[in-house]
């Protein structure tokens, strides 16, 4: 059922312990977003957890309370009672082994326009939100808390980094605000700029060789990238490839594929006209019009002719 941000507030009040989790393959907003809306609960003495079920990439090791965050796979509990479950900046689809140990109605706040609220008893989702941590910041402003800097300094990590700093097209005179009120709470958008960009060296040396990869394709309206296996053994995070082909004169659709494991690969895609998000929906994944992604179970070269297929029936179509 769909509700509104009021009645989230009032079903937050309402319990007392809960579990919050986001998505797997985590970035900042979803990192960013659990660790907040934890710690807001937590000084409104409610009982909480947080679970993200993937590896954290390195460069938010400086995010506030980050080591609060457990694995539900390295926990030997069978299950886990919790008077509510809240799901951030994903469907249930994405949330690992979580959904399973996990026993508790289901509370989702999203802000991606796939999100149709599937398995969830409440779903709050506005697609009009540049991050889902621009929610938390107004779900805030509803419930007895004061923003302290760790709070606004998570919430501004995936304000930040789910806009581009502040440049993609979801970036909206709000975003901007809630951006200006958590800058006022104390935190320093330099230290956090510094810190996502950082790279290792060898994640700057699988850069160097991922940009090799380089494939146009549909008359050089589409560029791709590719990670592959011996590539993926170099890097940690990709984060951020894709926007350097992205930038490229008449590349309208930019790909990344990334082999994660045998038969397994993942897919991000950045647009400037095309919906990706529908491309990305029709293999299984979803996101936003602009910026989508999704898992194709198959070997590295069939992924390939898979999704360069779906993105040249999406042009000419
Ligand atoms: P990225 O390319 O940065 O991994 O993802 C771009 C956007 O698409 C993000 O908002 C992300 O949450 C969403 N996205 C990426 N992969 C998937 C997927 O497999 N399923 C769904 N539903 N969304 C995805
Ligand atoms: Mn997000």
């Amino acid at each position: 059922m769909k509700i509104e941000l009021k009645e989230v507030a009032e079903k937050l009040k309402a319990a007392n312990n809960i579990i919050v989790t986001a998505h797997i393959n985590p970035d900042g907003d979803a990192i960013g977003s659990s660790l907040a809306l934890t710690q807001i609960l937590k000084s409104m003495n409610k009982q909480v957890r947080v679970f993200i079920d993937d590896v954290l990439p390195p460069n938010f090791a400086i995010l506030p309370q980050i080591k609060i965050i457990e694995s539900s796979n390295e926990t030997d509990e069978k299950e886990i009672l919790a008077d509510l479950l809240v799901v951030l900046d994903t469907q249930t689809d994405r949330i690992g082994n979580v959904l399973k140990l996990v026993k508790a109605p289901i509370l989702n706040i999203d802000h991606h326009i796939t999100n149709e609220g599937n398995n969830v008893d409440w779903l709050y989702l506005n697609a009009n939100a540049a991050a889902t941590c621009e929610i938390i910041f107004e779900l805030s402003k509803l419930l007895p808390v004061t923003l302290t800097e760790e709070i606004a300094h998570c919430l501004y990590t995936g304000l930040a980094t789910d806009t581009g700093f502040f440049n993609y097209a979801n970036t909206k005179p709000n975003t901007l605000r809630a951006a200006a009120a958590l800058i006022e709470a104390g935190v320093k958008p330099n230290v956090i700029a510094e810190e996502m960009e950082r790279k290792s060296l060898s994640d700057f040396t699988g850069l160097v060789e991922t940009l090799k990869t380089v494939q146009f394709f549909y008359d050089g309206k589409v560029a791709g990238l590719f990670v592959n296996e011996a590539i993926a053994h170099l890097v940690d995070s990709t984060e951020g490839f894709i926007d350097l082909v992205r930038v490229i004169d008449g590349v309208e659709v930019a790909f990344l594929l990334t082999c994660k494991a045998e038969n397994f690969c993942r897919v991000s895609m950045r647009s400037r006209t095309v919906d990706v998000s529908a491309i990305a929906r029709s293999l299984g994944g979803g996101g936003h019009i602009r910026a989508a992604g999704c898992t194709i179970k198959a070997p590295f070269d069939e992924a390939k002719k898979i999704i360069i297929e779906a993105i040249g029936k999406a042009l000419n179509g």
